[in-house]
């Protein structure tokens, strides 16, 4: 790094990101050597996944580095949790602007209790001078049979989803200062909930592992419900059709205008709920997944034969609907002009 010593990096390192790996996990060795050992449970896949969070596109300069540490294990976690699989453990490839060791500090704080409350502890990365920029990469497992994979949905099946959607949307068009937003009235506890919802997603892991095995197809909603819907659809070769009055909602949702609720709810983004599909025999154990997991369900839709999405409206009218998501290259914190064209 152009700003630090070599023995600066690893003193960083050190401080900052080497932790002792909890006892019984997966980590065989961790962060110090050129690679970190991990041993999985035998018989099980190794399910991999990375996210990379750019300052300007997936969030602000001057973003609270402890939330911001949160999140980018959040949205990995996220990604294991619709897979059905258990974490082991991630590494972390960093560049940063300089050497601030109280971002530093803050930002592995934020990481590492997440890293620390679903027992997946960092076992090595990367570390650079460079615009700030992070890239996690984890490790989980699944046994075969039981990953819930986006390609296996059915024409017939129940349509889920878990949590709400749309909170984190109507967070960030406040942020970017849209009317329509900024003008809803919220309580201070409303006000509070929103940004816990944009900045401190919480993956849904035990969800995740408790419907490995019922659950027939799923994916988690990074970048808006029907967009990512559309993933399922195409890998699957099935349409669907939503029912409008069956979406939850906060709140502040349900005060909003029909098409600025719909654009939260059905195209928002970064809410890291799990959608998922089950065939209809086994609505009991899905609800009995949730309950297992404390995590609330909610049945949205089916899925059908003919391809695309149709919205059942609240005032009673079958619409086709577009499977759209949020852009992150049309519409984002450094364009907010673009955010909400639909
Ligand atoms: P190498 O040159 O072999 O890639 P590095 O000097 O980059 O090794 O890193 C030294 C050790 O520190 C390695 O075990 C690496 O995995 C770990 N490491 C580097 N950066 C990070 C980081 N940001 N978080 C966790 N571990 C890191
Ligand atoms: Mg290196």
């Amino acid at each position: 790094m152009p700003h630090a010593s070599r023995m600066g990096e690893f003193e960083l390192i050190r401080r900052h990101f080497q932790r002792a790996a909890p006892a019984g996990s997966a980590v065989v060795l961790g962060v110090g050597d050129d690679c970190a050992l991990l041993q999985p449970p035998p018989g099980e896949l190794l399910a991999i996944s990375s996210d990379m969070l750019v300052e300007g596109r997936h969030f602000v300069a001057g973003t609270d580095p402890q939330a911001l540490g949160h999140k980018a294990l959040a949205v990995n976690l996220s990604d294991l949790a619709a897979m059905g699989a258990c974490p082991l453990g991630f590494t972390l490839a960093l560049s940063l602007p300089a050497v601030d060791d109280a971002w530093l500090a803050a930002f592995s704080a934020g990481l590492l209790a997440l890293a620390q409350q679903h027992a997946c502890p960092l076992v090595g990365g990367d570390t650079t001078a460079g615009p700030l920029n992070l890239c996690i990469t984890v490790f989980g497992s699944v046994a075969p049979g039981r990953a819930l994979r986006r390609d296996a949905a059915q024409a017939g099946d129940d349509l889920w989803l878990s949590g709400r959607t749309g909170e984190a949307r109507l967070a960030l068009e406040r942020q970017f200062g849209r009317p329509w937003a900024t003008a809803l009235a919220l309580s201070g506890a409303e006000d509070a909930d929103l940004q816990t919802r944009l900045h401190r997603p919480e993956p849904r892991l035990a969800l995740g592992r408790a419907l490995a095995g019922v659950a027939r197809a799923a994916l988690d909603v990074s970048d808006g419900l029907t967009g990512d819907l559309g993933h399922v659809l195409a890998a699957s070769r099935v349409g669907a059709c939503i029912d409008e009055a069956m979406l939850p909602m906060a709140p502040p949702l349900a005060r909003l205008h029909a098409d600025h609720r719909r654009e939260c709810l059905l195209h928002g983004g970064d809410d890291y709920e799990l959608l998922f599909t089950a065939d209809p025999t086994r609505r009991a154990e899905v609800e009995a997944a949730a309950r297992s997991s404390g995590t609330p369900v909610t049945r949205i839709g089916r899925l059908e034969a003919a391809p695309g999405l149709r919205l059942q409206t609240t005032d009673g009218r079958l619409q086709d609907w577009p499977l759209r998501g949020f852009d992150h290259f049309g519409a984002g914190p450094s364009d907010p002009g673009a955010a909400a064209s639909g």
